[in-house]
């Protein structure tokens, strides 16, 4: 029999509970996690009447037996069509960019039609971002969107990335870019163009109901546990929180960010902890705004490439059903990403907030600063994995040292990859399912 150790009470944390708890060979499931509130990413935050999460939280999946999984513990769902848009010189154009080009201005959608049709690059194998965008939509939808675009969410250079985010992109066909030039909106991106949000309490109710099957008498949820030293001896684990608590276990998952792990574990010799160091990430700023009235239409997400403007993207939500609609006023959630040490990391709240206000005014829709209002503005370190050049080396060495040592990593900044909901579920369910052969019958 185990008992189980898991570092983190986001949604990886409390679903490796989920799908372990039953397994016979567990004895109990401890989940460390260092806030007040379990869920990590997926968090809701409160003010008042109003709900929102760490960046609009959406569900969609091609995995259907995940995405199941997460409705099927909601107590109710809204069930919703994507309806984006991108901001471009005051012009919206449907998102995707390339299925809507005719909202361009004309000189741009010349310059998109004609790099589309005749592409140098097309024919090259693509070893970054930047190549693969080239090769696949041409220079002019490359120049006009997506390179800008991506410089502003990732806060890295494209370049430098490699196309791990990217290679599942269709590439459109010569007919579909010329009927979008021609004035026809289409579709794409079909797999999230139909997509589902919790009716009430915003994403966190996904792990608050898979918190509500775990079973009581074999999972212990510790908040307000930061761990700060783990060793490792002859039986196991020993794992010290701030405040002194001390915890033991013969099986250590952890969700928390490798770095962090990395941090409290003294046998992390000095490769690993460069390796860990050189691990990109970003970090977001999320304001929560309002106005007193509504400018931007029927539309959820928009998407803005402009570097003038502060913020990559502001989602309406309204949007998302009832209880996230008020009476006379729209509010929006927006967000910031940025890196340690550059401009917007060393900015003051207040000057952030101040450029936000500006940016809404700029994209219409605010009339003036003082009409938009800061319900709550908060950052959070972790946000986005970036893959940089040297992602997979990083990774494949600090995963060979913990695997030496028996901890497993986990989750979206455990593993260090871009994982979605889906991901993190299905991920979770695999690993529980070969701990489970190793360990049934022993
Ligand atoms: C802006 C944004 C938008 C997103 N939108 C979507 C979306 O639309 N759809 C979707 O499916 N996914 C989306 N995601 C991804 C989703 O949030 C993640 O896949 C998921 O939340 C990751 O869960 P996790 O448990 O692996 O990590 P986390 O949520 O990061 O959990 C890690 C936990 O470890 C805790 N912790 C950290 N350090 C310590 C320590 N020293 N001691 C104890 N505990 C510690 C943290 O407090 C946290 O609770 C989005 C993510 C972001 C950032």
């Amino acid at each position: 029999m185990k008992d189980i150790i898991i570092l983190g009470g986001g949604l990886s944390g409390i679903s490796t509970a989920y799908f372990l708890q039953h397994m016979e060979w567990v004895r109990s499931i401890t989940i460390i996690e260092k806030e007040s509130k379990t869920g990590g990413l997926c968090r809701t935050i409160q003010k008042g009447k109003y709900h929102y999460d760490i960046g609009p939280h959406i569900l969609f999946s091609k995995d259907k037996e995940m995405l199941a999984l997460m409705l099927e513990v909601l107590e109710e769902k809204n069930d919703l069509k994507r309806s984006n848009q991108i901001y471009y010189k005051g012009h919206h154009i449907q998102y995707p960019f390339e299925n809507d080009l005719s909202k361009l201005p004309p000189e741009e959608l010349q310059y998109c039609i004609h790099t589309f049709n005749h592409n140098p690059y097309e024919n090259y194998t693509a070893e970054n971002m930047i190549q693969f965008f080239l090769k696949t939509f041409g220079e002019g939808i490359t120049n006009t969107y997506l390179r800008p675009y991506n410089e502003k969410i990732w806060k890295y250079d494209p370049v430098f990335m490699n196309t791990s985010m990217v290679e599942r992109i269709p590439k459109p066909t010569q007919e579909e870019i010329r009927r979008s030039a021609a004035g026809e909106t289409l579709e794409g991106y079909l797999h999230q163009l139909y997509f589902h949000y919790p009716a009430q309490g915003g994403i966190e109710s996904v792990v608050r109901g898979l918190e509500k099957r775990l079973d009581k008498e074999k999972c212990h949820i510790k908040t307000e546990n930061t761990v700060t030293k783990i060793e490792k001896n002859r039986t196991g684990y020993s794992i010290k929180t701030k405040g002194g608590l001390c915890y033991t276990g013969d099986m250590l998952i952890s969700t928390i960010p490798v770095q962090e792990l990395t941090f409290v574990y003294p046998k992390a010799n000095e490769t690993i902890q460069k390796r860990v160091v050189d691990l990109k990430y970003n970090s977001i700023a999320i304001a929560f705004v309002k106005t007193p009235y509504d400018l931007c239409g029927n539309h959820f997400a928009f998407m803005v490439p402009d570097k003038n403007i502060i913020f990559h993207r502001i989602s309406k939500m309204d949007f998302l059903g009832e209880a996230y609609h008020f009476e006379n006023e729209a509010t929006y959630m927006v967000e910031v990403t940025y890196r340690e040490n550059d401009y917007i990391a060393s900015m003051d709240d207040k000057e952030l907030f101040s450029q936000i206000q500006k940016g809404l005014c700029e994209i219409g829709f605010a009339k003036s600063p003082a009409d938009v209002e800061q319900i709550d503005l908060t950052r959070y370190e972790y946000a986005y994995v970036i893959y940089d050049l040297n992602h997979t080396k990083n990774m494949s060495v600090i995963r060979d040292f913990y695997k030496n040592e028996g901890i497993i990593l986990n989750g979206r900044f455990g593993n260090f990859e871009y994982w979605n909901m889906d991901k993190i579920l299905r991920e979770n369910l695999e690993l529980s399912l070969k701990l489970n052969n190793k360990y049934k019958g022993v």
